[in-house]
């Protein structure tokens, strides 16, 4: 099963607005995202909620 990936940033536009993103899954404010490095994730970047700790976007390691 190969994995779906995700670019995150790339095609995002840079306007910033003082917003706080909420969990998808859990709706915590998030403040900073965790990036999950072990095993089969050190090859992605993995980005997981701190607060539930589920995955809320996955990128490829491109150089
Ligand atoms: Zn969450």
């Amino acid at each position: 099963m190969a994995p779906e990936t995700s670019k995150i940033g790339d095609e995002m536009k840079t306007e910033r607005k003082d917003i706080q993103p909420r969990c998808p899954h859990c709706e915590a404010r998030i403040k900073e995202l965790v990036v999950v490095k072990n095993g089969w994730f050190a090859d992605h970047r993995v980005y997981c909620c701190p607060e539930c700790e589920k995955i809320i976007g996955i990128s490829s390691n491109f150089p």
